[in-house]
């Protein structure tokens, strides 16, 4: 008998087609984040639940997926389950590392580009017809080639910016609770400094660690204020890491020349006056929104699901201590 799952958003057609094929698959019929209620009912007959960072998945959630087995999650991030509740309920819980590593790092690179040199105030005084020639002191912008790259978590994301920087010419600073081994950090041409260091002598702060307790406001005032004042910071990481209070002030103040986001501390929301700010370029968390990488993340998460449910370990199961009982093969 095909096990049923709970699907809280159509994914890409690749990943509902497997889904399909092997599961009775209950889909959110709407486009937009299930509630609390709704999850809470839809999990009430369900075997698997695959979920997406958007969807808190806490102990009462489970609770109410009498028969849960595994949660497979469409996000390498999986700070929006709790899965210390899930480990105790024997719930694996899976992400989809690796495959969005590349695209993520393309658009971390982007924003440090477009905040840098200035690309959407400038695109903005195109299109509002302000340009009337030339001007030696038009959207004066900060250089890239050259600067120093400070990366604040250095797994996968965080060496593939090391790896974009090389063609940059940087010098590419690093701290991480995991220092690198010397030969990695040699192909990556990467310094393993103080996380203090980094962020005095970068030009460009980029952050890459997860959304744990330890990185919580991970970036607040005393932070931004030991950076240089022509410095940016990007985050592509989650919105929490920075405390947003703090960052709008220090944009203001100019005590830091920019900011790129990706992500925001109460998403869908930003801090009050952020919108505001002209040095900051704003995204609406799509650093993994490629067509090729979304298709390959829901082709992983589904398998994830599959597997899990087939009583397997799955490939990218963030819990593999519940498949220690005789239960999982
Ligand atoms: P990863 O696990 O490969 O790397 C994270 C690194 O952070 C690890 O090396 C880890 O040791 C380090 N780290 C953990 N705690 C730290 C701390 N307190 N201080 C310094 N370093 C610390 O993960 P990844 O695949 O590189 O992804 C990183 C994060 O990026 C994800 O957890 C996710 O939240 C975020 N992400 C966001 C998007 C997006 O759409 N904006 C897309 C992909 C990933």
């Amino acid at each position: 008998m095909k096990k049923k799952v709970l699907v809280t958003r159509k994914l890409p057609d690749d990943a509902m087609k497997l889904l399909y094929e092997t599961c009775e698959v209950e889909l959110n019929p709407y486009d937009r984040v299930m509630t609390e209620d709704e999850l809470i009912q839809g999990l009430s007959d369900k075997q698997g639940l695959l979920c997406l960072l958007t969807d808190t998945i806490n102990s009462t959630i489970m609770d109410a997926g009498k028969d849960l087995k595994v949660i497979s999650n469409y996000a390498v991030g999986f700070n929006n389950i709790d899965v210390k509740a899930a480990t105790e309920r024997r719930i694996l819980v899976t992400n989809t590392p690796g495959v969005l590593t590349e695209t993520t790092a393309d658009l971390a690179w982007a924003l440090l580009m477009a905040t840098a040199r200035r690309i959407v105030e400038a695109d903005g005084f195109m299109r509002r017809g302000d340009y009337k020639g030339w001007g030696p002191m038009l959207f004066l912008g900060g250089d890239v080639f050259g600067k120093t790259l400070g990366l604040i978590g250095m797994g996968r994301i965080g060496c593939a910016m090391a790896r974009r920087a090389l063609g940059f010419n940087m010098r590419v600073l690093y701290y991480d609770v995991n220092r690198l081994s010397l030969d990695e950090e040699k192909a990556l041409s990467a310094e393993y400094a103080d996380f203090d260091v980094v962020l005095r002598e970068s030009d460009f702060v980029s952050l890459h660690v997860p959304l744990v307790p330890s990185t919580r406001h991970l970036i607040g005032a005393r932070e931004l204020s030991l950076m240089k004042a022509t410095s940016y910071l990007i985050n592509t990481s989650r919105g929490p890491v920075v405390d947003e209070k703090a960052l709008v002030e220090a944009l203001r103040s100019r005590r830091i020349a920019g900011a790129g986001l990706d992500v925001y501390e109460n998403e869908p929301e930003m801090a009050p006056g952020l919108a505001k700010l002209e040095n900051a370029v704003l995204l609406p968390h799509i650093a993994s929104a490629s067509v090729d990488t979304r298709t390959k993340m829901g082709a992983m998460a589904a398998r994830n699901l599959i597997a899990g449910l087939a009583g397997k370990l799955p490939p990218n199961c963030v819990n593999p201590e519940v498949c220690g009982k005789p239960e999982y093969s």
